[in-house]
């Protein structure tokens, strides 16, 4: 089964020079992917005529379908259009259709172009003009040898319109297979562990599996599948999921689109609890990754960021002798946390966070990335002690999802 062999060329300096995240790049990767695609490869492409053509011969050669990104405008750093006309040995005319629906945008919104728009209606002979929904110029399309170029503006909602509206349904239209997709979200086990569990992956042929380790999630595992386009549902995938699901069952937080914190308070909802919180490190980073989740208020009951000593005794009652003899980054102190903040709240569970997130604050007996998070409920407190080993920012993250894996826990065995 030939699958379509997809490339893409983001054409910029601003890229280059790291002033322009590539956005661009991310969506066309993830809307091929969801619509049962793969990129094979991608590059990066300063505004150089010589360049471009470079990349442009490269991809022709090896791939059935070449994406183009940005350089369609009209100023004179645009050089794509005129790269591509070259490359297939074309010339630029100026068309009529194309001038008129400028100009028809132009009276629609009421504005006198800047001098040299005319550049825009100058297009290749054998190309077919992509419409822009969203803009002036329009895209390229160029069809050779059953092969397809498509160059579309950098600006992104241009692009994001012609890949949805133009470039997509003669993809879909063109291949004759597609991946298909599983994941199976897991926490509380590293990809080793997992590895282990799960033995050797040969055994989930054709289906392959990949391990998508991060901070905030945990681990995803994602098993996947080229099949025909008119397959239903693969049985190879279906089997595959089953073994994995097997082997690592007691991870497991969702197999679907959810979050750690969606499945929390959906759980929570579902037996009427109510949550309180106790941020010192995670500065209420815990609280806003719930307050995301639609229909939060439900569960969540508040949200104390008790950063400063004073804060933790004032709001939670925390005693200073214990502050004092433990000091704030300590299981004592996390546990007082964690049941000042139920009582006070007079919630069902509440969870505490206090750490050293660095990149200073570190003691001889105290190294950056010290964590302790405490979760008091019904039956009393549990206190945890972590060390993660990141940046400020890595350690935060890894700590506020610790504590939400720490909270799906305690919800699973109460
Ligand atoms: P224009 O008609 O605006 O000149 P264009 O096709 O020439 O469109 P560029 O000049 O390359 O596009 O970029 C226009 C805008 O789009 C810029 O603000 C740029 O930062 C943004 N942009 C370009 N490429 C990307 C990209 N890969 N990801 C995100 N934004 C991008
Ligand atoms: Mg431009």
């Amino acid at each position: 089964l030939a699958e379509l062999k997809i490339e893409l060329i983001a054409v910029g300096d601003e890229l280059l020079m790291g002033l322009t995240l590539d956005t661009n790049s991310n969506f066309i990767a993830r809307s091929l992917a969801k619509n049962g695609f793969r990129l094979a490869q991608m590059r990066w492409v300063a505004d150089i005529g010589q360049n471009i053509h470079q990349a442009l011969s490269e991809a022709w050669e090896r791939s059935d379908i070449v994406l183009v990104t940005g350089g369609l405008g009209p100023t004179h750093d645009d050089l794509t259009r005129p790269v591509i006309a070259g490359f297939f040995g074309d010339r630029l005319e100026p068309r009529d259709d194309i001038r008129n629906a400028l100009l028809r945008r132009f009276e629609k919104r009421g504005f006198t172009p800047a001098p040299g728009w005319e550049v825009m209606v100058d297009f290749p002979t054998r190309a077919i003009p992509i419409p822009n929904g969203h803009g002036a110029a329009p895209g390229i399309h160029f069809s050779q040898d059953n092969r397809e170029l498509f160059a579309m503006p950098g600006v992104p909602g241009e692009m994001i319109g012609m890949m949805e509206d133009y470039i997509l349904p003669i993809l879909k239209k063109k291949s004759t297979g597609q991946y298909r997709y599983r994941v199976i979200k897991t926490v509380g086990a590293s990809e080793s562990q997992l590895a282990m569990l799960i033995g050797d992956p040969g055994k989930l042929l054709p289906v392959s599996l990949a391990f998508l380790p991060s901070n905030d999630n945990g681990v995803t595992l994602r098993l996947s599948l080229y099949s025909n386009t008119d397959s239903g549902e693969s049985n190879s995938l279906i089997t595959a999921e089953h073994l994995v699901s097997k082997a690592v069952e007691p991870y497991i937080y969702c197999k679907d689109e959810s979050t750690i914190e969606s499945v929390i308070i959906e759980r929570m909802r579902k037996e009427g609890l109510q949550l309180a919180l106790a941020e010192s490190c995670t500065g209420g980073m815990i609280a806003a990754r719930i307050v995301d989740v639609p229909g939060s208020s439900d569960i969540l009951n508040r949200g104390f960021v008790t950063y400063s000593n004073e804060a933790k005794c004032e709001l939670l009652g925390v005693s200073v002798s214990s502050i004092e003899q433990f000091g704030a980054v300590s299981a004592e102190v996390a546990s007082a946390m964690a049941t000042g903040a139920r009582e006070r709240s007079n919630v069902d569970i509440a969870i505490s966070v206090t750490g050293i997130a660095g990149p200073g604050g570190a003691t001889d007996t105290k190294p950056v990335g010290l964590t302790y998070i405490a979760i008091a409920g019904l039956k009393g407190v549990e206190v945890q002690r972590h060390l993660f080993a990141g940046s400020r920012e890595e350690n935060r993250k890894r700590a506020t999802f610790t504590a939400l894996s720490i909270l799906f826990d305690y919800l699973k065995r109460r």
